[in-house]
């Protein structure tokens, strides 16, 4: 019953969040912030960026700043022919290890230059934003070759810090594209969702009905071919379930409280698990009610939010699942059912 037609979309993740910058890092982008980069001195070195620990001991790395840069060498560096939304630069560029005048240590950064401007040795320089464009993050900077390359003025020297730096909190946003490839029992449990159907695998060993898109018995760990496959009604009861207060975040399209709950699927012996019950409010949901499952329209199915590690999730390809007034099943027979 293999099939492989269905193949999971990226997935993009994303979210917005603010962190502080702790006392090294806050001092860090303050003075960033106002076109200086600095270093701390730890021992008979300056490490820059700062370290709020000595890399080799671990011991606090104290608030001896040093000025380092703005011009800097080229030690290595890596090619980036075609950038991503999500690169600093938006050309070609490299990445390159800088060690910033009157530092010991090199800083990761981009360097706007031709291909074949690169090498070790290639004295560069930071180039500051500007006005508005200032945010007190590491991108208030890009390094370009040096107009001069003789050694910046200033470079090693102390550094005093304000008692309360200016910047102490940083926006940042994650924003991650991947593609969780579809396992083979996956597409099968895809396929089958996009079909309205479900399925179970016997197995031979312990005799349990395992549901959902996985090929092993989960008590055995042996391997449930396709020979153990078992078709399966759309009802079921309810297992357990929680309510969701939904509190607002970025995505959050839910504003009253709702159910996600696992059904025992009749004659399953595993449950399904994340499933919405539709046609009843929250309140009315029972561990015990018997309910069928109600299939998104042929046409209207979607398995986009499947994912290898989502097993037994019936994705967009089902609306929920409606009570169907039948009398309840005892609750007792399932309250001490983990799955
Ligand atoms: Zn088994």
């Amino acid at each position: 019953m293999t099939d492989t037609s269905y193949d999971m979309e990226p997935f993009h993740l994303q979210f917005p969040f603010t962190r502080s910058l702790g006392s090294t890092m806050s001092t860090f982008f303050s003075a960033l912030a106002e076109g200086q980069i600095i270093g701390v001195r730890i021992g008979d070195r300056v490490v820059a960026p700062p370290m709020e620990y000595d890399p080799e001991t671990g011991a606090d790395a104290g608030s001896e700043w040093v000025k380092v840069g703005p011009k800097g060498t080229v030690g290595t560096w890596t090619w980036v022919p075609e950038p991503t939304r999500l690169h600093p630069v938006q050309e070609p560029f490299a990445f390159a290890f800088i060690t910033l005048d009157g530092a010991d240590t090199p800083i990761l950064h981009a360097v706007k230059a031709s291909e074949d401007q690169l090498a070790a040795g290639l004295r560069v320089e930071a180039q500051f934003k500007t006005g508005d464009d200032v945010n007190g993050r590491i991108d208030d900077i890009v390094f370009v070759p040096a107009s001069d390359p003789s050694p910046s003025e200033g470079a090693g020297e102390a550094y005093t810090a304000p008692a309360e730096p200016e910047v102490q909190m940083m926006d940042a946003f994650c924003d991650l594209v991947y593609v969780d490839n579809f396992a083979p029992a996956t597409r099968e449990w895809a396929a089958a969702l996009m079909q309205g159907r479900l399925f179970g695998r016997r197995c031979p060993k312990c005799d349990r009905m395992i549901i959902g898109a996985n090929p092993m018995c989960s008590v055995d760990g042996i391997f449930l071919g396709d020979g153990a496959v078992v078709e399966l009604e759309g009802t079921g009861v309810v297992s357990n379930f929680t309510v969701i207060t939904p509190t607002p975040y970025p995505g959050q399209k839910e504003t009253e409280p709702f159910v996600r709950c696992s059904i025992m699927i009749d004659g399953a012996d595993a449950v399904i698990g994340q499933q919405e019950i539709v046609g009843v409010p929250a309140s009315e949901v029972r561990v015990g009610m018997r309910v069928a499952i109600e299939w998104a329209p042929e046409g209207e199915r979607n398995v986009d939010d499947l994912g290898n590690g989502n097993h037994g999730a019936t994705a967009g390809a089902v609306r929920g699942w409606r009570p169907t007034g039948e009398p309840d099943e005892p609750a007792e027979n399932y309250v001490e059912r983990m799955m």
